[in-house]
């Protein structure tokens, strides 16, 4: 078994050389072309004095080049840094500053900013425009194009680092994670497992990668795919119409999407009778699954669901929910699921002690895919992983079977009258009620209560439900003191590019008024 991305790809260009790894904008790259043409990006990378460990960063839409700059990186032992494009120019200069950039890939739409960020960032000496020219910068293909497709001769082991991601920052600011080779191999192993055969991504797969490959769900997939030696088509971001379109025309085996894209398919009014006959299954994760979206998702495109949960620091996911449990009406359904072979779960309390059989507390993760560190944060990586194991700072219990049950962030939980309130309980009580498309739940100062469960609600068009309707909504399913004391309607909610609502920017304006 292939323990680096180079040993990967050379495998599968020995074994299958002319099968289609990649299909870009009809641009279709056989395993052989991949080979060649990362190795020609190493060698040209080491002529322009890249080294092993070196920050590579690639500021482009999801492309095939995105991934054959990130294999090229890893053949000589440099890092990738995938810079999240949707960030301001200030934000990617901290970044591009903070990962001490040497080279950057930039696609056609962020040429300008290129510009800002190489005038901020004095260690980046290489920008490389990936499609369109420049006159100060080369196209990729002139760039390469005298450089030999050979293999480099540097040896990159499992623990070189290969990628460094930052997190989403829903929490606070996005921190840089170092993930080793062997993160997205070692954790892998198991796929021959029978019981794990649903996960087993086999070359006959067409897989879709719609999420962005900045973030450690999206590119998760690409290298799933790889890994199975299968097919992966590529789109530049995801959009939902065409979606439709290229789930019948790629004949689309499997995808990987979080809840906020897979909601934004079941808006469509042509999404009922769309063609999914060709989708075996669809993996969602990487923020909050509300339930009611996924049973209208299980009712509407009639394949397996898997449920991943996971984050940048243990790249990408260490639990699953296997298609199996995904049954309408079970508590099963509830659950974000079991871990993964060789990942342990351990939940502790505020004082750090293991807590009883199915108690909530913060879930602690050791796994074979683990980060090497936060970058250039000693401190923060010594208070998130600590003897082996990460703090995720997400709350939960395991059940009797050790399913995992994610409740929410320990930092968003609410404090009401004493009570710890778990949003997401009220937020899903909340999205059973048809007129609502969106809701997210927060804690506002109250003088009595310390906190006030206050739910931002985005109602369907055209909807009058009231403040009042709802609150009592709530009260028929969920005890009395976790219901919203105060309904805002708004007309839709902040979120980040995996998806997930901004909570602090939701929390911001009453906090503030306080002070
Ligand atoms: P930051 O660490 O910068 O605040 P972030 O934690 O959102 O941002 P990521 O590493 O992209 O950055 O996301 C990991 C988090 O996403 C997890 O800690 C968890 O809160 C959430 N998450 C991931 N998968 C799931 C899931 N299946 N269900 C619920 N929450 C999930
Ligand atoms: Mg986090």
């Amino acid at each position: 078994a292939s323990r680096t991305f180079s040993e990967l790809i050379r495998h599968y260009a020995a074994t299958q050389p002319d099968y289609p790894a990649l299909i870009f904008k009809g641009r279709h790259s056989s395993y052989n072309d991949l080979e060649k043409q990362s190795n020609a990006i190493a060698n040209t990378l080491l002529a322009a004095g890249m080294r092993k460990g070196s920050r590579v960063g690639i500021l482009a839409k999801n492309s095939d080049q995105y991934l054959k700059i990130l294999i090229g990186t890893a053949h000589i032992g440099a890092v990738t840094v995938g810079l999240n494009w949707r960030l301001s120019p200030k934000e990617l200069s901290y970044i591009s500053n903070d990962s001490d950039m040497e080279a950057l890939f930039v696609g056609p739409e962020f040429l300008e900013t290129a510009a800002l960020i190489k005038r901020e960032t004095p260690t980046l000496k290489l920008i490389i425009s990936i499609d369109s020219i420049h006159p100060e910068w080369p196209t990729l293909t002139d760039w390469v194009a005298n450089s030999p497709s050979s293999q480099t001769t540097i040896s990159v082991c499992a623990d070189d680092a290969a990628l460094q991601l930052y997190t989403s920052g829903t929490t606070g600011n996005p921190k840089g994670v170092v993930l080793p080779n062997r993160a997205f191999f070692d954790p892998w192993v198991y796929q021959d497992h029978p019981e794990m055969a649903w996960n087993n991504i086999q070359s006959n797969d067409v897989c879709l990668l719609a999420m962005p490959f900045f973030h450690v769900g999206g590119i998760g997939l690409a290298f799933m795919a790889l890994r199975g030696g299968a097919s992966a088509v590529i789109v530049p971001e995801f959009s939902p119409r065409e979606l439709l379109k290229i789930v019948p025309e790629f004949g689309i085996s499997r995808t990987f999407l979080v809840p906020a894209a897979l909601r934004a398919i079941l808006l469509l009014p042509e999404a009922a009778a769309a063609d999914w006959s060709s989708l075996q299954q669809i993996i969602y994760g990487a923020a909050p699954m509300p339930e009611a979206l996924l049973l209208e998702a299980l009712r509407i495109i009639k394949c397996d669901f898997v449920q991943n949960y996971g984050m940048t620091e243990l790249s990408g996911t260490v639990v699953h929910l296997p298609p199996k449990d995904h049954v309408p009406g079970s508590k099963r359904l509830r659950a974000a699921g079991l871990a993964t072979p060789n990942t342990e779960i351990k939940i502790i309390d505020s004082h750090g002690y293991a807590v009883s059989q199915g108690e909530v507390g913060e879930i602690l993760i050791r796994s074979p895919a683990t980060m090497l560190a936060y970058w250039k944060n000693p401190e923060a990586t010594a208070s998130t992983l600590i003897d082996g194991y990460i703090h995720t700072g997400d709350a939960g219990y395991q059940d009797d079977d050790g399913y995992l049950y994610i409740f929410d962030r320990v930092k968003d939980m609410i404090i009401s009258g004493g009570e710890n309130i778990y949003p997401i309980e009220v937020e899903n009580a909340l999205f059973n009620h048809p007129d609502i498309t969106d809701v997210a739940v927060i804690g506002i100062p109250d003088e009595q209560w310390g906190e006030a469960v206050t739910a931002v609600v985005v109602r369907k068009e055209h909807s009058k439900v009231s403040e009042q309707e709802l609150i009592t909504f709530a009260k028929e399913q969920i005890a009395t003191y976790k219901c919203p004391k105060k309904i805002v309607f708004s007309a839709e909610l902040p979120r980040n590019a995996s998806g997930k609502i901004l909570k602090r920017q939701l929390r911001q304006p009453y906090w503030e008024q306080q002070d």
